[in-house]
């Protein structure tokens, strides 16, 4: 007999995000969810162990003072402008519920970060599809019409495109009284942050994460900077449901990753080199997408069913993603990898394709 008498009624109506396949054997390529195929920094590794010792008794600092004040300094703001999360996806939920609830509809693309809404349905918030154009770019004009916010991805995921500065600011100028948020998980591939607007444009919040560019998805850290009294909503709603977000093992990593700099750009930079190579070949196998400014590429091939090449790269134990929606149901999503991993990735391609390749071990063209 079900048991689901005992559901909070709303838990029925919920649709819930499904997060990207995670293996539990580590022979597979692993092109799915968008992490680092390198290691976070060793500095970072260093403070976390030294963290790990008779202090884990004690509660974290409930309000990561240290970490907030290395990212103020980072951004050239204040820490009242700064908050953290166990995740950006945790600092995302609780910016819908802090900032996004007005009784008007909030704007995301509608192709865009599924998260969204998933969020808009847990608070109740109506979310509102705004269709990209026929190149699958956001135009901003287009998020001039009544609105309880806007969210957006820069760059937008899973597309890759990045809107420029300058679009951004005419969002903004354009869209004075509700919270505009920029979700800039892939910003440090390739586009500009709006962090440098912040002190500018009072309704704009800013989300980063350590997931991805900081090789750090494990650890679970994401942080927001926006207007100070938008921060101390934020931090009403944490310690309305969770004071203590982050451990001092989480804290102490961040913050070190944030310090080495000299990591975080070789592995930035081995990742765009990798890309560049990636999206030539995939353009010599017959894939077309739009030019990524993040760590994947959205590709689609005008022969090939998506989600028949998803399953062909996944009986050879690479996992790409793939997307149902209509709109974008022949694209599969390919976070870059390291250098051999994408090499693998293309002979695997080869093979499936029918192509030359290095030594393919059969033909499966029509
Ligand atoms: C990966 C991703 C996130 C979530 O990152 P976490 O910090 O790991 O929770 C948020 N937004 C977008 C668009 C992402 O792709």
């Amino acid at each position: 007999m079900t048991q689901q008498r005992f559901w909070s009624p709303q838990i029925r109506q919920l649709s819930a995000y499904t997060p990207g396949e995670q293996p539990q054997q580590d022979d597979w390529i692993k092109l799915n969810t968008n992490e680092s195929p390198y290691p976070p920094s060793a500095l970072a590794l260093q403070r976390m162990a030294e963290q790990c010792d008779a202090r884990l008794r004690l509660y974290p600092d409930p309000r990561s003072t240290t970490l907030r004040d290395a990212i103020a300094a980072q951004f050239a703001l204040q820490p009242q402008q700064v908050f953290v999360g166990n995740g950006s996806d945790e600092v995302l939920a609780i910016a819908f519920m802090a900032l996004l609830r007005h009784g008007q509809p909030v704007l995301v693309p509608d192709v865009s970060y599924s998260f969204y809404p998933v969020y808009c349905a847990l608070y109740g918030i109506e979310c509102q599809a705004v269709p990209l154009d026929g190149d699958l770019h956001v135009q901003v004009t287009d998020y001039a019409q009544p609105n309880g916010g806007i969210v957006l991805p820069n760059p937008n995921a899973p597309t890759g495109l990045a809107l420029p500065l300058s679009e951004v600011r005419q969002l903004l100028a354009g869209n004075p009284d509700s919270v505009v948020l920029l979700d800039e998980a892939y910003v440090d591939f390739g586009a500009e942050s709006a962090a440098s607007l912040v002190n500018e444009f009072p309704q704009l919040l800013v989300v980063q994460t350590l997931s991805k560019s900081r090789a750090l998805a494990g650890l679970r850290v994401g942080f927001a900077l926006g207007h100070p009294d938008l921060i101390e909503a934020l931090n009403t709603v944490k310690d309305s449901f969770n004071s203590y977000p982050l451990d001092r093992v989480a804290q102490a990593g961040a913050q070190a990753a944030l310090e080495d700099r000299a990591h975080f750009d070789a592995i930035t930079q081995r990742i765009v080199a990798s890309r560049a190579w990636l999206a030539a070949e995939l353009q010599a196998l017959g894939f077309s997408g739009p030019v990524s400014s993040s760590n994947f590429l959205f590709v689609t091939h005008p022969r090939r069913d998506a989600a028949q090449l998803q399953q062909a790269l996944r009986e050879r134990k690479i996992l790409v993603r793939h997307f149902k929606q209509a709109r974008i149901a022949n694209y599969l999503r390919i976070t870059v990898g390291s250098q051999p991993e994408c090499e693998a990735l293309v002979r695997a391609l080869q093979d499936i394709l029918g192509q030359p390749g290095q030594s393919p071990s059969h033909s499966s063209t029509p």
